[in-house]
């Protein structure tokens, strides 16, 4: 289906603005005059809905190739050496992601190597390609689903967490070994802060403008003039959000037909399936798991043959002990406060649109952003063990090893990442707010 079949009333607007939707409450807002470098936010739920990024395509090209240039010397180069009783031990990115596989734990192996190794690269890749194909004004067909996969990988790349690890691995062992940074460490540094830059510099709008199909129905999606007497929704005005590019396409009522999107050829869905049900059951996996993962040990250090086993809370304490309270404090909201708080935060957010209140609907809406936003940062404890597992090897005298609670953690992770993603924040506003969105002002006039 095309715009076209969108309901009568819209081809009769007169093309005065240009209208979008809230991807976080689905309002209907005015997109026109927003000039390069400025956001329009939505007056309802606060979500950013449109960022005009400022010379996007070439600050792109930029960013991304240079981080590509430097992507193996990141990965491959050692990141530092340890020298401590006469040995030296030194290791790459890679090497930590691997090791896990080494010792057993392949799940946590896989979700290191993808979110450190291989999507950084893929990322990067694809950003690369997309703004390199906009800048030669070249569109093959295959560009708009990898530029839409781009879009779903985006917060699994977590160089910026593995970075952060780095950090906090350096401070837990500059007592017990002299450090001397390598190459890699400096390349992948850099390569966190391109990817980043890159990332923040894609103006979604346009790069659909440019990859999107052009061919396009002419449908004048305008505001009426004086603007809406009350809060209209597009479902409320007969259209839907692509979630993937957020072009507004016209919806029926038969649900039997799936509809694709006109400029990014993607299944819309006025709201994401069974999102409520699948995020309730991701949400109390989760809170089983978050049980063996902080009760179990998840890392292992070997002193001159005596294991000692420690959980989450025990690293913890130990930076405490020696006095490192910002370290001591980071992993504390990394690893218990944000799992705790997504989920916490999840159930909240979960059983307002049970009972239909709509109460603090805003603050409900801005936590659902944040715990979108702070999910992936609760990947920092398994980092840092995947470093010291390589980097602390100093054989009989000291060793480190990964232990079962980190397989269970990096489920909570996942888990607790997947429920954000399942979850459409706008089934709160549909479920709250009908009273007063007034479905059809605008249609009778
Ligand atoms: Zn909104
Ligand atoms: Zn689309």
């Amino acid at each position: 289906m095309s715009c076209t079949d969108a309901p009568d009333h819209i081809s009769k607007q007169p093309t005065s603005a240009i209208l979008t939707a809230c991807p976080g409450c689905d309002l209907l807002l005015e997109a026109r005059g927003v000039s390069e470098g400025h956001h329009l936010v939505c007056s309802r739920c606060g979500s950013t809905v449109v960022k005009a990024g400022n010379n996007s395509v070439d600050r792109v090209l930029a960013f991304s190739a240079a981080g590509l240039f430097l992507y193996f010397p990141a990965m491959l180069l050692p990141l530092m050496t340890l020298t401590s009783i006469g040995m030296s031990v030194s290791g790459n990115v890679l090497q930590t992601a691997l090791g896990f596989f080494q010792g057993g734990y392949h799940l946590v192996a896989v979700m290191v190597t993808l979110t450190a190794v291989l999507l950084p690269l893929i990322k990067l890749t694809i950003t690369c390609l997309t703004a390199l194909h906009i800048r030669l004004n070249k569109r093959p067909s295959w560009l708009k689903n990898v530029f839409r996969m781009l879009l779903h990988l985006d917060e699994w790349g977590m160089t910026e967490v593995y970075l952060l690890g780095i950090l906090v691995t350096l401070i837990k062992v500059h007592d017990m070994a002299s450090i001397d940074y390598g190459i890699g460490f400096f390349c992948f540094s850099a390569l966190v802060l391109l990817g980043v830059a890159a990332s923040a510099s894609i103006d979604r709008e346009l790069f659909w403008k440019q990859i999107g199909n052009h061919n396009l129905a002419s449908v004048d999606l305008s505001f009426p003039p004086g603007g809406f007497e009350d809060e209209v929704t597009a479902r409320d005005y007969g259209l839907m959000r692509c979630h993937d590019c957020g072009y507004l396409v016209g919806h029926t009522k038969s649900t039997s037909k799936e509809v694709h999107c006109p400029r990014c050829d993607a299944t819309v869905h006025l709201r994401k399936k069974h999102g409520v049900q699948r995020t309730w059951a991701l949400v109390l996996t989760s809170l089983i798991f978050i049980v063996p993962a902080n009760t179990l040990p998840i890392m292992q250090v070997d002193f001159l043959g005596i294991p000692d086993r420690s959980t989450i809370l025990d690293g913890i304490i130990y930076f405490f002990k020696e006095g490192s309270y910002g370290i001591g404090l980071i992993i504390f909201l990394a690893s218990v406060l944000v799992p705790l708080f997504k989920i916490i935060g999840l159930v909240i957010i979960l059983l307002t649109i049970r009972s239909g209140q709509d109460r603090f609907l805003k603050q409900k809406a801005g936590m659902f952003r944040f715990i979108e936003f702070i999910g992936r940062w609760s990947m920092l404890d398994i980092f840092v063990i995947a470093l010291l597992t390589v980097l602390v090897d100093f054989g009989f005298f000291t060793s480190v090893h990964t232990a079962p609670g980190a397989s269970f953690f990096c489920m909570v992770v996942v888990c607790t990442m997947m429920a954000a993603i399942v979850f459409d924040p706008r089934t709160m506003w549909d479920r709250c707010r009908t009273e007063t969105t007034t479905s059809g002002t605008y249609h009778n006039e």
